[in-house]
């Protein structure tokens, strides 16, 4: 019998469940102790459609980067994105799925040698670029390739910033790498930018926008034809945020500065499909109860869960993300200070430093939302702990959707989410994933 991976299986979710109900399914069997996510595959759905609904002529290419997971990958092949790659690998895993190379941006301005020759050979011919070596490589490697001049323009906020890294100066490099791209016979067809990622100052677009054009001016009269422009990415994603100032301020830019229909308009989201979709259940492990001198009452607790910051939080450190811990049972007990630390033996491995909790017992679980984008993608086993398994759902209307459109293997999708399916693919802690509950009894229950 073949074990399939947990996050290769679709629970199909009953109208009157949800990822809380299904988080609370899982640990309620009483036999996972390992952290996982649920992934609701519809929350990517849903903003695919507000995506097209704001943005219409933005087209957009999904940031691998941002989560690999391959069924993430397949519901946005199916929904019809592009997909913004930054490596040979992402590129594979990308086509892999059977999306056309034309769907493609390589969009790394710095890019090992092997790595563009891997997209001339796969036919993945629209790169990005900032810099004079980089067009000298691309003429030695892939002559026939399709640039695109990534300039900077950074927000004034942003949770990550860029713009230290790529995209050259719009005016002080900008007309110049051109000429060089001119002078070496190579095509350059458009202009990029990232302002930076969570955006937190949406005129920039505005600004960006404004710089592109006049770099569409300088390449058109080198002699250039001019027909892409690439947005970035930027675009936040939690549950509560919203596109709608973007949107607006990036529509009208186009409308001003890009009115011509036949320039092709797309954008590199990554946070904004799949920051929301992902929901992460942790396990208290242990506790720690820290007393006053003068009286010793309990000043603060420590909490230790078993994922942290070399796991799914490393999103603490290189996100620039803040997480909310929300305790699975409701407590309507005294709120306490407190800290809540990962598994490995480091200090530095703390999650949350300071947060009123009501008491938690070990063996309870702690959820955090919000937590699909740049954490699994990232994580990693420092110490032993593993990466949480991920467990993919979509609601019954999602799944009619998704079936009639995914070539997925229909094995793939598990229809209901009874006690008994329920338990496919747990992770149980020293018998990996299971796929049939009598062989974890044969393994497991001796
Ligand atoms: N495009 C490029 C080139 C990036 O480097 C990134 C993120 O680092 C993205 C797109 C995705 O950005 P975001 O997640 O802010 O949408």
């Amino acid at each position: 019998m073949k074990l399939m991976n947990v996050d290769e299986k679709i629970h199909v979710l009953e109208s009157d469940t949800n990822v809380w109900t299904v988080i609370k399914d899982i640990v309620n069997t009483g036999i996972q102790e390992e952290a996982f996510y649920v992934c609701d595959v519809g929350e990517i759905v849903r903003k695919h459609k507000e995506w097209r609904m704001k943005l219409p002529r933005v087209q957009p290419h999904y940031a691998v980067k941002c989560n690999d997971n391959l069924t993430v990958l397949e519901v946005l092949a199916a929904l019809g994105t592009g997909f913004d790659c930054a490596s040979k690998t992402e590129i594979n895993k990308v086509l892999g799925l059977g999306v056309d190379a034309s769907r493609i941006i390589f969009a790394n301005p710095a890019k090992p040698a092997s790595h563009i020759r891997h997209a001339a050979a796969t036919g993945v011919d629209l790169m990005t670029f900032d810099n004079e070596t980089e067009l000298h490589k691309i003429k030695s490697l892939y002559p026939d390739a399709k640039l695109v001049l990534r300039i900077r323009c950074d927000a004034a906020v942003a949770q990550c910033q860029l713009g230290m890294k790529y995209g050259c100066d719009a005016v002080l490099e900008g007309p110049h790498l051109l000429e060089v791209a001119h002078l070496l016979g190579l095509s350059v067809v458009g202009v990029s930018f990232h302002v930076g990622s969570g955006c937190g100052d949406p005129p920039v677009f505005r600004r960006a926008i404004a710089a592109a054009r006049k770099l569409f001016d300088v390449g058109e009269a080198l002699g250039f034809n001019f027909d892409l422009l690439d947005l970035g990415g930027g675009f936040p994603g939690n549950k509560g945020t919203s596109i709608d100032k973007i949107a607006d301020i990036i529509n009208s830019a186009l409308e001003e500065y890009f009115p011509n229909p036949d320039v092709r308009i797309i954008a590199e989201p990554g946070r904004f499909y799949v920051a929301a979709a992902y929901t992460l259940a942790t396990n208290v492990h242990s506790k720690r109860e820290v007393f006053s001198e003068e009286d010793k009452s309990v000043t603060h607790v420590m909490y230790y869960i078993n994922d942290g910051v070399y796991g799914s939080f490393n999103c603490l450190l290189y996100d620039h993300a803040h997480v909310t811990p929300i305790p699975l049972m409701e407590s309507s007990g005294k709120l306490i200070p407190s800290s809540i630390w990962g598994p490995t033996c480091d200090g530095l491995d703390q999650v949350i430093e300071n947060a009123l909790l009501p008491s938690i017992d070990v063996g309870e679980w702690i959820v955090f939302e919000d937590m699909g984008a740049y954490t699994v993608a990232v994580a990693g086993t420092f110490n032993g702990f593993p990466v949480p398994k991920v467990h993919i759902v979509a609601d019954k209307h999602i799944w009619m959707l998704l079936k009639d459109t995914l070539p997925l293997n229909t094995e793939r999708f598990i229809t209901g989410y009874t006690p008994a399916n329920l338990r496919i693919g747990l992770d149980i802690s020293g018998c990996g994933e299971i796929s049939d509950w009598s062989m974890h009894t044969a393994l497991c229950c001796k």
